[in-house]
Order: C-alpha cells, then structure tokens, then sequence
C-alpha cells in the first residue's frame, strides 16, 4: 500500500517526493497542521535542504508512514468519512456568512460575566470521527460550556455507577417544563440528567468519595481528553457570580433533598458548587467540535484514538441529548433537525451527527427559549442541505435535494449508472425497475457511452429492452466504437429486439415529422 501511494505523487528528477506536497493532499481531505495524530509529519525541515521543501525518497516515506499507515493512506486515497471536505467546508462557510447579519437575540445577563460577552460573536467548528477538521470564525475565542457540561457529567456517572444507579437518582423523559423549574417527577426525582436538577443531582454522584479539589481535576481531565490537546480553562468569575446568584438552583437542591432523591451522604453545599464550577469549565470553538466529535465516535476521541467513553455510555446520553438536550424547543429541535445535540446560555452549542462528526456552534444572542439565535439556524440549514436527521433515510429520492457527504465525488450517480448497466446486461428487469424507480436516468452511460439499451440489445434481453424504450431510453446512444443498441442487437443476431428497436426508431422519426408539419 506505501508503494502504490508513494506512486501517486509528483516525482522530482531523483524520484523522490516532496513533504510539502503530502502535507497538502492531507490538508484538502481535512486533516489540518495541528493534529496530533501527526506531528511528526509537520516536524521540522531538513537542516541541509535549502528550498525548504524536505524531499522523501520510498524509504523516507515508508518510514513516515509507519507511526499512522492507515489515517495517511485513508486521507490521501479519499477515504475518510467525508471525502470531499472541501465541497463539505464550502458548505459551511457558506451557511456561515448567510447567518452574520443576523442579529436576532439577546444575550443571557443573569450574570454580568456573560452579559459583558460582545454579542456578535460567532465561530463553527466541524470534526469528524475520522479528526477531519475544519473552523470559521471567531473559533479561538474561549467562552464556558454552562449546560453543555450537563450530557459530559451524566457520561462520568454511567461510566462510574451503571445506569440502573444512576437512574435510582434521576428519571430521564422530558420534563415538559423550564430547564430550571422547581418540579420533581412522580417517584420524586429530577426529571433527567439536561435540566438543572438532574444536573446537579449528576454532580453528587460523580466520583464522589473523592475530595472536592479531585472531584473538579477529575471532571477537568475528562474535557481535557474529550478536547484532544485543545486547552481547557476554567471561568472563575463565571463560577463566583454563578454562587452568588444561585437562589434557584439551591432551592431546587432542598427540594430534590427534601423528596430524598440524593445518595446516602450527599453534601448538599459542596454539590451545588461542583456544579457551578463545571459550568464555569471554559473551551473554545474547536475544542468543543472534539468533544461532540467523540461522541459522534461512541466514546473514541477521534484526534488521539483514546476511549473516554463506552458505547453504551454514549448511546444512553444521545439519546436524552435528543429528547431533551435543547430546553423547551427539545420536541421541536427532534422534530426539524433530528440530531442529538446539547446548548448552553453562553451561547454554545454542541451538535452530534453520529458516526459522522461533532460540531459546535458558539454565538451569544440567545432566544426566547435559551438557545443560541444562530446555532439553531445553523442546525435547520444544516438539514436542508444533508441528510443527517436521523429519519432522513426513510425519505425517498423523491422528496428532494438532500445531499449526503458521506459519498464521493459522484458517487451515487456512478453507483446507479452502474447497478443500471449491470442488471440490464443480466436481464434482471426487476434490477433495472428498481434502478429507474430510485431516479437513475434511463439512459445515462458508462464512461465508454455504453447504455443500458446497448447492454440489453446486445444480450438480446427483449423484456429488458421493451421496459426501457417504454421508460424513454436514447434510441440513437451511440457509444465510443459508433455502436447504437440497434447495432449491437443486429451484430448479436437478436432478431426480436432488433425488430422492436427498429419499430421504435420508426415511430419516433414518424412522430418527430409530424410534430415538424404541425409546427
Ligand atoms: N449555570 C446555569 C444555571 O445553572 C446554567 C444555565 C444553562 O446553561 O442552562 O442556571
């Protein structure tokens, strides 16, 4: 495999390859300068090469390609989960600019730290589960995470306890009611891990046999991994002014206290301030599209291969992302967008397309409900333009343009225009039905002109040729040699399909002239 992809660089006179133009190839598949996967690729020139571009015979490249064979040959072969990136960040940028002017919203002001954020902020960042990666905007701006730490912390408690404890803690359907309502459910609990209660019922079981100070550094260390080498930081304005204007948050602590939902031995004070200083937990752009990336990736963070999270840890919390992960417009975001996905009052939010990519939108102006005025536009152009809702596979091609980035450059009309010709040189009319019923044109061609009609005339598969002059396939295709399907069904001696053919050539010329005298 190193061979055949070395082969497919540009060679200078010695027939080596430039580092540079490797570097290239892997920026445009997305995967950019910074990824920790390859450090060593981007690592320094060589001293004694004066052009400042190294050059790498085999051997060097063999050797380049021994720490991460598969992600280069992946990236350079257009294998990764989207393979044109480019069209893909063209996209992005696209909705991007579209969404700047908007200046809808205002920002949370409950507390000065976030009232002070200049409200016209705005940053996208894109990871795939294969660490492809693309930013816009004001992506190195740090802001706190608020309610997206709620889904992170509900992971640390299945990972520490199993959902059947936890779950003796906290309920998980959608509680119907505001993010910070004073509400339990029937058997006295906080309704689910995304509201405030169940957050901060999260927060008493996370490691909690641990001291505070090990507690935090433990919930620190896990965004830190999720990050993948992003910096994480820590808003102590933010956390101080969270304390002081905490009324709400306390009461509800007494009150889940007062039903008894709380494990045996809950420090009641010390959970609520754990609490605040994991929303107080601070990232940027791109960090936080690592972290939803991840759990597009069931746990894995794709820019380092490390297991944060199991599977089930990560299906369990998609799935409450999905029914209550956006506040009141939870219902409503499953019903549009269909995607898990988490916001915060910073104006953060986090959006996971599952085995695909994590992205997070970060723009301050909130709406009535809480969320971020341009992440939620953001998520609806998203949707119209990809078939990401997770119900958009039951939608036929007939219900419009929705593009999926998971296939090459023309993919699907290769693979169609494929199935087409294959089933009509086998006379599988059913194959062919199914071809043209899922949109395949009739007559499109292979590379060498070569059509279905052609394919069929010349295997004389009359029932196959019938279907498709009845479905209006080119009579006159004529493929690179000049051969048309009458042609080919002569040459094979296919008496009956000529003769249809023919017909069908006749009754298109008679139709064509009488359509010439009436004009
Ligand atoms: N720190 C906020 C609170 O507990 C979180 C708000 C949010 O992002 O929903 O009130």
């Amino acid at each position: 495999m190193v061979r055949e992809l070395f082969q497919s660089f540009k060679k200078d006179a010695n027939g080596c390859i430039s580092r540079n133009e490797i570097i290239d190839r892997l920026r445009q598949a997305g995967i950019t300068p910074d990824d920790p996967r390859l450090g060593h690729l981007w690592a320094g020139q060589d001293a004694s090469d004066t052009t400042g571009e190294q050059l790498l015979d085999l051997a060097g490249f063999t050797k380049l390609c021994h720490r991460n064979e598969d992600l280069l040959a992946r990236a350079i072969t257009g294998e990764l989960v989207i393979p044109d990136f480019a069209s893909f960040t063209a996209d992005i940028t696209e909705i991007y600019d579209s969404l700047l002017p908007d200046k809808r919203g205002k920002v949370a002001d409950y507390i000065p730290q976030l009232r002070r954020v200049p409200p016209d902020q705005f940053a996208i960042a894109v990871c795939t589960v294969d660490g492809q990666r693309f930013t816009i905007g004001d992506v190195g701006v740090n802001f706190c995470v608020q309610s997206v730490c709620k889904p992170i912390n509900y992971c640390l408690t299945l990972e520490g306890h199993g959902a059947d404890v936890v779950h003796r803690h906290v309920g998980r359907e959608p509680s119907g009611l505001g993010f910070n309502e004073l509400s339990v459910n029937g058997n006295g609990l906080p309704h689910n891990p995304m509201i405030n209660s169940g957050a901060i019922m999260s927060c008493s079981l996370i490691e909690p046999s641990l001291d505070i100070a090990d507690r935090f550094d433990y919930v620190a260390d896990t965004w830190r991994q999720l990050a993948g080498g992003s910096p994480i930081g820590f808003n102590n304005a933010v956390y101080l002014s969270e304390r002081q204007t905490a009324d709400r948050n306390f009461a509800l602590g007494y009150f889940m206290r007062e039903h008894g939902a709380f494990p045996v031995g809950t420090n009641l004070i010390q959970t609520l301030e754990f609490y605040f200083q994991c929303c107080s937990v601070e990232l940027n752009g791109a960090a936080l599209s690592s972290v939803a990336s991840t759990l597009a990736n069931g746990g894995v963070v794709p820019l380092s291969g490390d297991r944060v999270f199991s599977t089930d840890t990560v299906q369990k919390c998609l799935s409450l992302m999905s029914s209550c992960g956006m506040y009141d417009y939870s219902g409503e975001f499953a019903f549009t967008i269909g995607l898990p996905a988490k916001s915060g009052v910073s104006g953060a939010l986090m959006l996971v397309v599952p085995q695909v990519m994590g992205i997070a939108i970060w723009s301050p102006r909130l709406d009535s409900l809480g969320n971020s005025v341009r992440g939620i536009e953001f998520c609806k152009q998203l949707v119209a333009k990809y078939n990401f809702h997770v119900y958009d596979s039951l939608v036929g091609d007939d219900q419009g343009s929705k593009r999926d980035p998971r296939l090459k450059k023309n993919q699907s009309a290769i693979e169609g225009t494929m199935r087409l010709l294959w089933s009509a040189s086998k006379g599988d009319l059913d194959g062919v039905r199914a071809c043209v019923a899922s949109g395949v044109m009739p007559s499109s061609s292979d590379y060498d002109g070569r059509t279905a009609l052609h394919l069929a005339a010349s295997e004389g598969h009359i029932d196959v040729v019938a279907y498709l002059l009845q479905q209006g396939a080119e009579l006159a295709a004529v493929d690179r040699w000049g051969g048309t399907p009458l042609s080919d069904a002569e040459k094979g001696c296919h008496t009956q399909v000529g003769k249809a053919l023919k017909r069908a050539t006749d009754s298109e010329a008679a139709s064509t002239g009488a359509g010439k005298q009436t004009a």
